[in-house]
């Protein structure tokens, strides 16, 4: 754990100091495959140094070079002197680079065998193979950003949606580190105002926590518990959502999942029982990733392999973020929808009632209490109301967000800096001010939850945690 002790010390000295340059690393940059430029990225004292060495005694020297400029260059391999690529290199200097080290940038040409042969010149070169996101690492231990944009940049390379990329975009530019930041700085004062007390005597104190130091706890409070709901709010913006479609067979799974998708993914038959496995695609609902799974229509069955589909459809069900409960309005209600309807919770299921477009039984009534929509997949209505419920159920927000949206290990700080802070406020309730050790303590313990998110305190667990998630080269 970096940054021990109070957190009165955490206040001034933990912003990630500068680290000393390390070892230059290197990695392709770019996806591997057909493509018009490959990008190889080197990082690190002596970075430059290899650009020297790869572009041969006579050529310009990128050593040489000014920080954001780029030259030209026929790279050499260091231990044969052929000819490698010839390749744009651009010069950025520490502390004004990605990384805020030296770096130097190749782009080559495009393919699996350029940019191959142009990382093998360049570790020969001197640099070593980079692990998964040791350039955002870098950048994170030399200030250039806090843990909270490091992640960022992983979330908008992996985003699906636009309005993932969005939110992404908004934590890079540091939306959430400067609120996690700011109630970093107001947990450690008061942090700091209860351990100066400690200074003195017990006995020569006459501290009353009323008033001011009670009411900014209580709003602090109030703010963390504002962030933690985003998480409920937006999660599913980063995580995604699961949403399974099940019912009876030839109830019309398949035909929704076909019409959601927007193409013909699941095979549509009259005959009861084409779909026996699940069928899995991917789309997204107001920018929100959506794993769509279509599973074997449930009913009683001797056939192994159709009972085998159905209790993966059960498990699906249980796990899913949203259950797509269909029955054929047509049909009405069977026995078995109403053993299928038991087993479900009406807080992440909506009852679709399909085949809107013929005629069905009057008194068609759905038991429990679950939120009801109809549709025609044929004539394609009902579709509208259908992804707005979607919306609802999941509790995800149409439109974007003005708030930052929290992940789920900023959301298990949150919870641990309120926990701290509403123990904090019961002492002081309960007249237990006195007990300054123990105030002082929930408050550290409060500061350095918050601290963790940004990076202010990190162990080199965490750091494993979120930099492996990373691709090479990022
Ligand atoms: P699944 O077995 O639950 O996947 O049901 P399918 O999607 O394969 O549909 C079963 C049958 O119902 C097929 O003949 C479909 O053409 C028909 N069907 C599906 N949706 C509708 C609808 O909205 N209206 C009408 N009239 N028929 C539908």
């Amino acid at each position: 754990m970096k940054c021990p002790g109070p957190a009165a010390a955490c206040m001034s000295d933990v912003n990630p100091t500068s680290k000393a340059q390390e070892f230059p690393i290197a990695a392709i940059a770019t996806a591997i495959g057909s493509a018009g430029l490959c990008v190889i990225r080197v990082s690190g004292t002596g970075a430059l140094e290899i650009g020297d060495r790869l572009v041969g005694p006579s050529a310009r020297k990128p050593s040489q070079q000014k920080t954001g400029t780029f030259c030209y260059a026929k790279i050499m391999h260091p231990d044969t002197g052929k000819r490698v690529d010839d390749v744009i290199l651009l010069v950025f200097r520490a502390p004004h680079s990605y990384t805020g080290e030296d770096t130097i940038e190749i782009q080559g040409h495009g393919g699996a065998v350029c940019s191959r042969n142009l990382l093998h010149a360049v570790l020969a070169a001197g640099a070593r193979l980079a692990d998964p996101g040791e350039f955002t690492k870098r950048a994170f231990l030399n200030g250039r950003m806090d843990l909270t944009q490091a992640e960022a940049v992983c979330d908008l390379i992996q985003s699906k949606t636009d309005r993932a990329a969005r939110v992404a975009r908004d934590q890079l530019d540091g939306l959430l580190g400067k609120t996690i930041d700011a109630l970093y700085l107001r947990v450690t004062e008061l942090c700091a105002d209860v351990e100066h007390l400690l200074d003195f005597d017990e006995s020569d104190l006459q501290v009353s926590f009323e008033g001011p130091f009670r009411q900014t706890i209580r709003r602090l409070s109030a703010e963390l518990e504002i962030l933690i709901h985003s998480w409920h709010e937006n999660h599913f913006l980063r995580d995604g959502a699961v949403v399974v479609i099940s019912g009876r067979p030839n109830a019309g799974k398949s035909s929704l999942m076909n019409a959601l998708l927007g193409r013909n993914r699941a095979i549509v038959h009259a005959d009861p029982g084409t779909t026996r496995d699940m069928i899995e695609d991917v789309f997204s609902i107001a920018g929100i990733p959506v794993r769509l799974i279509d599973t074997a229509g449930l009913r009683p069955t001797d056939n192994a392999i159709e009972r085998e589909g159905i209790e993966r459809a059960h498990r699906a069900m249980e796990q899913a973020d949203l259950n797509l409960y269909l029955i054929d309005q047509s049909a009405g209600v069977s026995a078995d929808d109403l053993t299928a309807l038991k087993t479900l919770s009406r807080i992440n299921t909506i009852v679709i009632l399909t085949k809107d477009d013929l005629p069905g039984p009057f008194d068609l009534r759905v038991p429990g209490d679950f939120e009801t929509v109809r549709i025609s997949s044929v004539k394609r209505s009902g579709f509208e109301n259908l992804v707005e419920k979607m919306l609802a159920t999941l509790g995800a927000s149409d439109g974007p967000s003005e708030r930052p949206v929290v992940s789920v290990r900023h959301v298990e700080e949150l919870r641990l800096t309120l926990r701290c802070l509403q123990t904090t406020d019961g002492l002081l309730a309960a007249g237990r001010g006195d007990d300054l050790v123990i105030v002082a303590n929930r408050l550290r313990e409060a500061a350095e939850a918050l601290g963790r998110i940004v990076g202010r305190i990190y162990s080199d667990d965490l750091l494993d945690a979120i930099f492996g998630k990373f691709c090479v080269g990022k």
